[in-house]
């Protein structure tokens, strides 16, 4: 180690594979101090303007805010919160396009500036090396400072490394063409600069501490070198100008000699970087209390009528800060952020600044046009292999950019496509003019899309197996729990004690309860327990019941004799008689069964014989309907020999009034058998009738007799 800082302090430094001499473009805006721009009408800011995840929303719609307040906030390390970069009111809160190569919108706040521009109320720190590191972390974190370098990592996590830093190293180099903000910073702001490497210097206690920056700025190397003077742990170091020089591996290696490995974090080698515009906002933050709400950025490109390095509000629309620099193109067709190597093209000028945005470029046709440039655009790989010679990640450009079309994933991670940093040096070469770099960011972002849905399929299967355990355990402590309970239990009530006796029968009684309850619950559900049940309450209930049911019958039916009978029409009394008789007999029947029914259920309760009354009622009516089918049968044969006289009478009265035939005496004695044969036949059928009725009736008084007492339910 003593000889690397021996041959740093010396200034003999290494080199990186690869690289380009791209044309600088930087004399557009170099020979111009910063210029502050007015305030927008609008503010847009992205709630994510780093690498990581967004903050918690702190504000609504409508809110007023003052100029440094905090709009987002949260407590993950990798979420950076954002600020007010001005007072003004909250008007929306709506996805909108952002500053990325994907061109996807993402969701933003939207502020109309109220052109007061007043400041939140700041805490001056007077004197930060009185402050620990941890109270140093803070202000940083609260601040929302990420890297301005390009990257966008949390400088809060890269101070809070527990490593022992070797190397504080300070990027100046600004390797990019065209920009100059970090060169116009330097030349500006030295002091503050200082006093944010001098932080830095405070929370990680480095070895040395490096500033690199590119022999092509030489204002800010005299700047620095003067700033620096006094410290002897500071060192500039002034690299010759190679793009890209200012990666962060490639600055490593140059400055120090050592590889960064791929997927090794340059901590865990004992070395930091910041970039040059972090420090100044670090100093911004922890002396006066300033969050990270402008920066420096440069506007140029030859399609400007002014091109030069801006103070901007972060949020501050790109067309807004083109037109204070005299943008003059109309159809604005290439509107550019970043540098012409590592940037992108913007589909819309309304999108805003952003804590990385170090550049706008409006270049015009010529000087967006490539040594190469056909105006055919892409053509097939050749093979020429010029992009492996000038990648300074040492890669294989070409092979990245198949397996990137054939979305081959497996071969892109062997190929390490993430050790690629996108410097777009390939691009640059490529005689086919294939967009290697835009194959690259594609690829890449469908590969972390495909983590994170890896990573959240992984979490929820853990969540899940975690579940099913924790249900497993609770189950088995479940049934343990009782099974300790259950011993206890017993073993105290045979242990014999007092006490376990009346346990014992309390526990007797309360299961006792418990049957009787089921027995009461199930009752009145079954129908078949409440017929043969014999309780005292039910049988008297049943048979007032019935009673109550057979004087209905019989007052029924005795509503339907009829009211008078005609002496004289035989044929008509006769149903109405039946009737009266049937009905009596029916109530005669029913209060028999009434009695028998009380009887059975009450064998205290004594019955007459069902013989008695029943019988004689029943021997009575018979007695009358044969009464009254004799009677029928008599007048019906009267009725024939009265119609059999008086047909012989007429036949007698034509006989003598006409002339006497001999057949005529023939025919009158055989009209007389006739006659006697049908009052013969009827008396037989009435004799027949009454025969049948006794019969009749005798098997009705056995069936009552014998009949056992109809159930309640019929
Ligand atoms: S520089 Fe272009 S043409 Fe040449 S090998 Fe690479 S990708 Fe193919
Ligand atoms: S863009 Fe990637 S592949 Fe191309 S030269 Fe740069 S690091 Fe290498």
């Amino acid at each position: 180690m003593g000889s690397v800082i021996e041959r740093i302090k010396r200034g003999h430094f290494w080199t990186f594979h690869g690289g380009i001499h791209p044309p600088q473009q930087k004399f557009l805006t170099t020979d111009k101090p910063i210029r502050a721009v007015s305030i927008p009408e609008q503010l847009i800011l992205p709630l994510q303007q780093h690498i990581g995840i967004p903050a918690d929303l702190l504000v609504n719609v409508g809110d007023k805010v003052s100029k440094g307040q905090a709009l987002t906030q949260s407590s993950h390390p990798m979420a950076v919160p954002i600020h007010a970069p001005t007072s003004g009111t909250i008007s929306a809160i709506k996805n909108s396009v952002i500053a990325h190569p994907s061109g996807l919108s993402e969701l933003c706040l939207f502020i109309i500036p109220d052109g007061e521009d007043k400041w939140k109320q700041r805490h001056i720190c007077t004197d930060f090396n009185k402050l620990t590191p941890n109270e140093l972390i803070e202000k940083i974190s609260s601040a929302g400072i990420s890297g301005m370098g390009g990257a966008g990592f949390p400088t809060q996590i890269k101070v809070s490394t527990r490593e022992k830093i070797q190397f504080l190293i300070i990027n100046a180099s600004e390797c990019e063409p065209y920009i100059t903000a970090d060169d116009l910073l330097i030349r500006e702001h030295s002091p503050s600069i200082l006093d944010g490497i001098n932080i830095l210097d405070n929370i990680l206690s480095p070895t040395r501490i490096l500033i690199g920056i590119e022999d092509n700025k030489p204002q800010a190397i005299k700047v620095l070198q003067q700033a620096t003077a006094k410290n002897d742990k500071i060192q500039v170091c002034v690299l010759p100008t190679k793009y890209p020089t200012g990666g962060e591996k490639q600055l490593i290696q140059v400055l120090t000699g050592q590889e960064v490995p791929s997927g090794v974090l340059p901590s865990s080698l004992g070395i930091v970087m910041q970039n040059i515009a972090t420090c100044f906002a670090i100093a911004d933050a922890v002396i006066n209390d300033i969050p990270l709400i402008k920066r420096v950025v440069t506007v140029s490109g030859q399609a400007l009528k002014k091109p030069q390095n801006v103070w901007s509000l972060l949020g501050t629309p790109v067309g807004f800060l083109l037109n204070q620099c005299g943008y003059n193109n109309k159809s604005k067709k290439h509107i550019i952020m970043g540098g012409p190597m590592m940037g992108y093209s913007l589909p819309t000028d309304q999108v805003p600044v952003v804590k990385t945005t170090n550049c706008i470029l409006a270049p015009s046709e010529k000087e967006i046009s490539t040594p190469y440039s056909t105006g055919t655009g892409e053509v097939e790989c050749i093979r020429c292999g010029q992009c492996s010679d000038v990648c300074p990640s040492q890669l294989l450009p070409q092979e990245l950019q198949w397996s990137a079309k054939a979305k081959d994933q497996q071969q892109l991670d062997k190929l390490n496509l993430f050790d690629c940093i996108e410097c777009g040096a390939c691009a640059y070469v490529c005689p086919s003019q294939i967009p290697l770099v835009h194959y690259y960011r594609v690829a890449k972002s469908e590969i972390r899309q495909q983590k994170q849905l890896d990573i959240k399929a992984e979490h929820a299967k853990i969540r899940f197996e975690a579940r099913k355990e924790r249900l497993a355990r609770d189950k088995i402590a479940r049934e343990e729990k009782h099974k300790a309970a259950a011993a206890a239990r017993k073993a105290r009530m045979n242990s014999g004690t007092a006490e376990a006796k009346t346990e014992k029968s309390a526990v007797a009684a309360a299961l006792a309860r418990v049957k009787a309850k089921k027995a009461q619950q199930i009752q009145p559900a079954d129908k078949s327990v409440s017929k043969t049940d014999s309780s005292p309450e039910i049988t008297e209930q049943k048979s007032q019941v019935a009673a109550a049911i057979a004087r209905a019958k019989a007052k029924k039916l005795a509503a339907q004799k009829p009211q008078a009978v005609d002496d004289g029409a035989i044929e008509a009394q006769e149903p109405s008689v039946i009737v009266d008789q049937k009905s009596q007999v029916a109530e005669a029947i029913a209060r028999a069964k009434a009695k028998k029914l009380a009887a059975q259920q009450n064998p205290s309760v004594e019955v007459p014989a069902p013989t008695s009354n029943v019988s004689e009622s029943i021997k009575a009516a018979d007695n009358k309907k044969a009464k009254i089918a004799a009677a029928v049968a008599k007048a019906k044969a009267k009725k024939l020999a009265d119609k059999a006289n008086n047909e012989a009478v007429s036949i007698n009265e034509s006989v003598n009034d006409q002339v006497i035939e001999p057949s005529s005496t023939i025919k009158k004695s055989e009209d007389d058998k006739k006659i006697k044969i049908a009052a013969a036949v009827a008396k037989a059928k009435a004799k027949k009738l009454a025969a049948k009725k006794a019969t009749l009736d005798a098997a009705t008084n056995n069936d009552i007799a014998n009949k056992p007492p109809k159930s309640e339910s019929t």
